[in-house]
């Protein structure tokens, strides 16, 4: 069922904490940990709890907890004290843009220059 924990994912795993993660904060819809291959200082990736394989899925299904992922990674971007120096919010969609989790997920990048177009 749409939503429902997946045995074989990844980020399933690590939202009810069968997997380690540095986890950074944590609400009832949401996770956000430590990306394990950093791409910056601060690099923190938040996950909706709930299964759907991309943002845009995540969105159609359940908006409120789409937004729910969007404030915690502005709320990421505040403890970490990179608001000021702006930070960047990706979701990475389909294979072919860098998507390697099929789980919905925010990484919040900051802390070294970011350049646009991105690579
Ligand atoms: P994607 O390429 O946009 O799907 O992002 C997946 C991210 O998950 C990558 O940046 C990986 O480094 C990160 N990642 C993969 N496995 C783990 C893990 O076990 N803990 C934390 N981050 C992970």
């Amino acid at each position: 069922m749409a939503g429902e924990p997946q045995g074989d994912c990844l980020f399933c795993k690590i939202a009810t904490g069968d997997v380690p993660a540095t986890v950074v904060r944590s609400t009832d819809t949401t996770v956000a940990f430590r990306d394990i291959n950093p791409q910056a200082p601060t690099h923190v990736l938040v996950i909706p709890r709930a299964h759907y394989p991309d943002a845009g899925s995540l969105a159609a299904a359940e908006p409120l907890i789409a937004a729910d992922v969007l404030r915690e990674a502005a709320a990421v971007a505040a403890e970490e004290g990179v608001e000021g120096s702006g930070y960047r919010i990706v979701f990475n969609t389909g294979a072919g843009a860098g998507q390697t989790v099929f789980h919905a997920h925010a990484h919040v990048l900051a802390g070294r220059g970011l350049n646009w177009p991105p690579g």
